[in-house]
């Protein structure tokens, strides 16, 4: 189907959002207050640490400050793949910190545990299903990838299955598919904004206080309370936990480790019956091809396809801006793969195109840290795989918040901080030249150049 015609009628916001389920945003802050603890940023990141302070000890006095609606930024236009990984994948976590792999894909998987028992715990009805996640080869070089991964996990024991042409097709159907690999336990696929309102309803629930519409715009310290000025207020807390991505950050240091890359879906209209069974997909596992610019595909609970990725586009200058949301080049170019991949669906329309920033650091994974002399402390720079693991930010916060060592403050991964960006103008040079690369490398079979080598041995990169 002609992808201007499949895309004519698509609304241009983001899916997830565009839902009857959507609450009312809770009050802006007029006045002045004060708290123990207050959270900056209404993601996931900031909702897992307020609801969690509460859940630790249900005394604390907890207010959370979002600068427009919770969840409308990456945390409600995301894929809705929550991920055991808390490295951006084993390979990157195994690359970076090898001596403590064993401990943090046992912690991943805890987190991952621990994210479905709260939802019982709180009744958020985010249609969870633990499919895991399947790993497909589109291109000869990408099936040694996939076996070079392969060999890796056996020796770390983890549950994933081998696929051969044939087997992978028969999950999910597409001439594309070479081969396969099903990673079985490590990946739940949700609506992400369903869970964020469902954290916010727990939050309340618990007593936290939220605002809504209220940006935090400076952060003063007299030594022993912070002072968070908003349009209408302020708050002085003891203790303030950043979940603020990408945005400008109310700490200073933050803007040389983050930089802000755009990720652009697609959704589907829901599927017929003769269109599913088209596609097999029964086990309904999350979809990743394996090229440096890959796609993610997922069926939702009423069988659309959600179809997302190749394109990461870092804007030169580095702002993050609401046109920056739609990129007309980059939806057709999605429709046309989509196309590729499911040829029996052709036909099929679309009825939402959105894009969404990602907080992308140099070494792919979060990092965490503390100022103030420990009284704030932050998390950021998730890279595109922050629906599961913005949980374990927020432990992380809530840990050395505490001043107590833990399992997790003692991570080198925790201790250590990404290599900074450099900065702009040389930055926009650095990345757009690396992403250049990066799409060469995919056209000739993965071999990577001169400047990807180098970037490699260094630990750096760029990626969504
Ligand atoms: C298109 C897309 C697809 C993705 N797909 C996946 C996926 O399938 N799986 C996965 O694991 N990850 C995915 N991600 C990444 C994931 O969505 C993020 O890692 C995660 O949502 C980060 O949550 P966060 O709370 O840290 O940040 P955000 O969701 O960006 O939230 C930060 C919040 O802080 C608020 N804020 C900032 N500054 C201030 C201030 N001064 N005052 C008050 N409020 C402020 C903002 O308004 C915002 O609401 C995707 C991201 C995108 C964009």
């Amino acid at each position: 189907m002609d992808p201007l015609k499949a895309l004519a009628d698509a609304e241009r916001k983001p899916y997830w959002l565009d839902s009857p389920a959507r609450p009312e945003p809770q009050p802006r802050l007029f006045g002045h207050t004060t708290a123990d603890l207050v959270v900056v940023g209404g993601g996931f990141t900031g909702l897992w640490t307020a609801l969690m302070a509460k859940e630790r000890d249900p005394s604390l006095d907890v207010v959370l400050l979002e600068g427009r609606r919770i969840g409308w930024a990456a945390t409600g236009r995301n894929g809705g793949f929550c991920m055991a990984t808390l490295t951006h994948g084993l390979a990157n976590g195994l690359e970076r910190w090898p001596e403590e792999i064993d401990r943090l894909e046992r912690m991943g998987v805890e987190n991952l545990d621990e994210i479905e028992r709260t939802l019982e715990r709180h009744g958020i009805d985010c249609s969870f299903e633990r499919t895991g996640e399947l790993h497909v080869a589109t291109e000869d070089w990408q099936l040694d990838g996939l076996n070079e991964h392969l060999d890796l996990i056996s020796d770390l024991g983890l549950d994933y299955v081998p696929l051969d042409q044939e087997q992978v097709r028969a999950e999910v159907n597409s001439p594309t598919y070479l081969g396969g690999l099903w990673e079985r336990s490590g990946c739940a696929m949700l609506d992400p904004a369903r869970l964020a309102w469902g954290l916010r309803e727990a939050c309340l629930r618990l007593g936290v206080r939220v605002h809504e519409r209220t940006p935090v715009r400076s952060l003063t310290d007299d030594g022993t309370t912070i002072t968070l000025r908003t349009p209408y207020g302020a708050v002085g807390a003891r203790h303030v936990a950043l979940g603020t991505g990408v945005f400008p950050p109310l700490l200073r240091r933050l803007k040389h480790f983050v930089v802000p890359v755009y990720d652009y879906a697609l959704m589907t209209e829901p599927l017929t019956g003769a269109q599913l069974d088209a596609v097999g997909w029964r086990n309904r596992q999350g979809v990743g091809d394996s090229g440096n610019q890959f796609h993610y595909y997922r069926l939702t609970d009423d069988n659309r396809i959600l179809w997302g990725g190749y394109d990461a586009v870092y804007y030169n200058g580095g702002l993050v801006k609401p046109e920056y949301d739609q990129r007309d080049e980059t939806f057709v170019k999605l429709a046309r793969h989509f196309y590729d991949t499911f040829p029996q669906l052709d036909g099929v329309r679309f009825t939402h195109r959105w894009g969404g920033v990602i907080d992308t650091c140099s070494r792919f994974s979060a990092f965490y840290g503390q100022a103030h002399g420990g009284r704030l402390v932050y998390a950021a720079g998730y890279t595109g795989m922050g629906v599961g693991a913005t949980r374990f930010g927020a432990n992380v916060m809530l840990d050395l918040l505490s001043g107590k060592p833990t399992d997790r403050t003692e991570l080198r991964m925790v201790k250590e901080k990404p290599m900074p960006f450099p900065p702009e103008p040389v930055r926009s040079g650095v990345i757009q030249f690396t992403r250049w690369s990066i799409a060469q490398a995919d056209q000739h079979q993965g071999r990577r150049n001169l400047w990807l080598r180098a970037l490699d041995r260094m630990g750096l990169g760029f990626d969504s």
